[in-house]
């Protein structure tokens, strides 16, 4: 609204909103902008009492006290009253209730009757005013304005009346609107306006505000493309033209715009058509699952519908407390009648309440009653210690958690923290009670319900394979961080084609659409190459050295003395193991097996790992006493394919890492080494995945390889001139000969 003054800052007027300025500028703002309030309100007071201004009165004026009316007298004579007040005895002050005596101090910002309630926000602020006095608070600001050097934007400084267009011509004399329309912009409720950023007013205007969103955040969609690289892409579309772009809007109006839900799906729909491109093959199951979070096994890209709701509810729970405290401020002052808007509120909390738990399966339904009570509890908390002075951090969010143990999502299923796996949320707050954990917990819930029907969508199609790797990928040892991770100096990336190939197989897509056969066995590709996981042994046997090498990287930080392919551990030709090392079990040395193991081999139906581990066991039954009686351990290590670990696995690995922090004789933090362990075991597995997909599928003959690439392995040549080439028609004949003769 107005420019402040600053020590060794040229005096220029900002068009930036004081909290984008400098450091000390929004602290130094808010003061001098609360002075300047403070003196414009206490000026109105003053002509009041006075008798140059009316009182304000909401209802029948016969209600009003007595004292309010009084014509000024005396300032001290009000001072010692309200002073007396604050020091009288419970019985006194009934008594006092009783004659209606008046009982604000003149000094006390918000004055019984006074017809003003400002709000402050930085530097914006929110002033309540009855119609008659807004000439005068503005004359009234403006002076005050003056002894801080500041001048008011006019053309930024919006008059709304609540008031119909009639009631305005009616009233235009009475509430001078000739000069106010000099001094600001005049608007009714119906019209567009922006607060902190959201349009208000009639819904025409919010969904003006979305449609420029979505067309902004469309333009930019088509820019990104211009970087080339899957990966970056994806990670860009997701955090800076996700659901972001309009959360705050959907704070706002969230519920609402589910009235009309075309509006916010066009939203949507930019996201899945990227989503289309990026990773092809996508079924309907595959964009929910993309929606739903990383850790449940999605790709944490949350849809504008089914955030909505729960941005809408997290940001009415805490904002209720806020509200009524300034519906109290606005009735003591005469402005409205407090319990009506009360009333409004509780409906529209309500309804977003009730909207929200019918999204809800029955358990989820049960766990978010227990926790939106004690949030609404917690959102009064915080509010009264924000009022008394005192921080907020005291205020945490009740977890939502402990609760979704069930057998159907499974055990596994922890949403508890924000860990590296996801990526990283723009808007983190913490633990600490704010509008954005809220959300968080409430799509959380959400997601719960959505997993569950996914779930019996897939077990109604038959689709085991991907039903299984849901529960695989929902693991609580699963690391997700290779969907986010770009940066190859802080560990491995995948390649673009790698990327593709498991983000597909991650959401079921269909990966091969045509109808030829497998290139190493012959038998018929399913569209979703899930034939490759248990076909392609030598791609297999490759990921599995693989596998093996990032984990003697880890396991050599704590035993420097690993060693892999030991021989001579036994007096048979087997070799049981693919690492010997002393820092896998405390206090003895551990051959180490290593293995992938594919849920869809037919023996594994159930848990993969488990069955691996017994297979393993079952093999080596002879041999593991004989390393028993050389001091040796026998542990067989196994990962699914989809990368989950046997706790076998998980234990060897966080036995090490601890090893490792200890004596690498630097200040080594055990669980992030352990973390970025567990990222380049899992991008071992997915390369080998990658490589195993690609092993099945036919190759490509020269001609489509050139064009997709360029290069051409039987570069034309003279011999091309009668070289045999693969042609399907003559079209392609043509083409050949017409490059040779260039
Ligand atoms: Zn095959």
């Amino acid at each position: 609204m107005s420019y402040v003054e600053q020590h060794d800052i040229e005096p220029v007027g900002k068009d930036r909103g004081a909290e984008q300025g400098d450091v000390d500028g929004p602290l130094e703002c808010s003061l001098t902008l609360g002075q300047v309030a403070t003196a414009a309100r206490l000026d109105v007071h003053e002509s009041q009492r006075r008798g140059d201004l009316p009182w304000a009165f909401e209802g029948e004026r016969s209600s009003v006290e007595e004292d309010a009316r009084l014509p000024y007298r005396d300032y001290d004579e009000r001072l010692a009253k309200a002073a007396a007040w604050q020091s009288a005895t419970p019985a006194a002050r009934r008594e006092a209730a009783g004659r209606r005596a008046l009982i604000t101090d003149p000094r006390h910002e918000i004055q019984k009757s006074g017809g003003i309630a400002d709000f402050w926000y930085l530097d914006d602020g929110d002033i309540l005013c009855d119609p008659l006095l807004v000439p005068a608070y503005l004359r009234a600001f403006d002076e005050a304005n003056k002894q801080a050097g500041a001048v008011r934007n006019t053309k930024k400084t919006e008059v709304i009346f609540y008031a119909t267009r009639a009631e305005l011509t009616t009233n235009s004399s009475l509430w001078q609107l000739e000069e106010l329309r000099r001094q600001a912009t005049l608007l009714t409720p119906e019209e567009a306006n922006f607060t902190l950023g959201v349009a208000v007013g009639g819904p025409q205007a919010v969904a003006e505000q979305l449609q420029q969103k979505v067309e902004v955040v469309r333009a930019m969609h088509s820019k990104i493309v211009i970087c080339q690289d899957v990966q970056t892409e994806n990670v860009l579309s997701k955090q800076s033209l996700g659901i972001g772009r309009i959360n705050h809007i959907l704070r706002v109006h969230g519920h609402a715009l589910l009235g009309n839900p075309e509006q916010i799906r066009g939203f949507d729909d930019i996201a899945k058509t990227t989503l289309d491109r990026l990773f092809p093959g996508l079924s309907s199951n595959g964009h929910e699952q993309a929606s739903l979070a990383c850790k449940v096994g999605g790709l944490g890209r949350q849809r504008a519908v089914d955030t909505a709701l729960p941005a809408n509810l997290s940001a009415l729970i805490l904002a209720a407390p806020k509200i009524r405290s300034m519906a109290q401020a606005a009735q003591l002052a005469g402005l409205i009648d407090e319990q009506r808007l009360q009333a409004q509120l509780d409906r529209k909390v309500q309804a977003a309440h009730t909207a929200y738990l019918e999204g809800l399966g029955d358990l989820e339904k049960r766990c978010a009653e227990t926790f939106l009570q004690k949030a609404r509890a917690a959102a009064e908390e915080q509010w009264l210690r924000y009022c008394s002075g005192g921080g907020s951090e005291a205020v945490q969010t009740p977890a939502s958690v402990a609760l979704v143990d069930d057998d159907e999502v499974g055990p596994s299923l922890n949403l508890s923290t924000n860990s590296e796996d996801e990526a990283p949320d723009v808007e983190a707050g913490g633990r600490r009670l704010s509008a954005p954990h809220l959300q968080r917990e409430l799509s959380r819930l959400f997601d719960v319900t959505r997993l569950r029907t996914l779930q019996s969508q897939l077990r109604t199609e038959c689709a085991w394979e991907q039903l299984d790797r849901l529960k695989e990928l929902r693991h609580k040892e699963v690391s997700h961080k290779w969907l986010w991770h770009l940066d190859s100096r802080k560990g491995s990336v995948l390649s673009e084609a790698d990327y593709i190939a498991n983000v597909q197989r991650r959401l079921g897509a269909r990966i091969y659409e045509g109808s030829e056969q497998c290139r190493i066995c012959g038998a018929v590709l399913d569209p979703y190459l899930e034939h490759s996981e248990t076909c392609a042994t030598a791609e297999a046997t490759k990921g599995h050295y693989a596998c093996v090498r990032s984990l003697v990287e880890g396991l050599r930080l704590a035993d420097p003395q690993v060693c892999t392919e030991p021989r001579g551990l036994t007096n048979t030709q087997t070799r049981p193991a693919d690492i010997l090392t002393t820092a896998a079990v405390p206090g003895r040395s551990a051959a180490l097996d290593v293995c992938v193991a594919s849920p869809n081999a037919a023996a594994a139906r159930g848990d993969a790992a488990e069955a691996a581990f017994k297979r393993k066991l079952r093999h080596y039954r002879r041999v593991i006493p004989q390393l028993a009686a050389a001091g040796i351990a026998f542990r067989p290590l196994i990962w699914t394919a989809d990368a989950r670990p046997h706790p076998a696995a998980v234990r060897t690995l966080k036995y090490a890492a601890s090893l490792a922090a200890t004596r690498s004789g630097v200040q080594a933090d055990s669980s992030s080494l352990l973390s970025r362990w567990k990222h380049e075991i899992t991008i071992s597995i997915l390369r080998r995945r990658a490589a195993m997909s690609r092993a099945v599928v036919p190759r490509r003959n020269a001609m489509a390889e050139w064009l997709l690439t360029g290069v051409c392995e039987d570069a034309p040549s003279s011999e091309t001139r009668a070289m045999e080439l693969d042609v399907a028609d003559d079209r392609e004949a043509a083409f050949w000969q017409a490059r040779a003769a260039e």
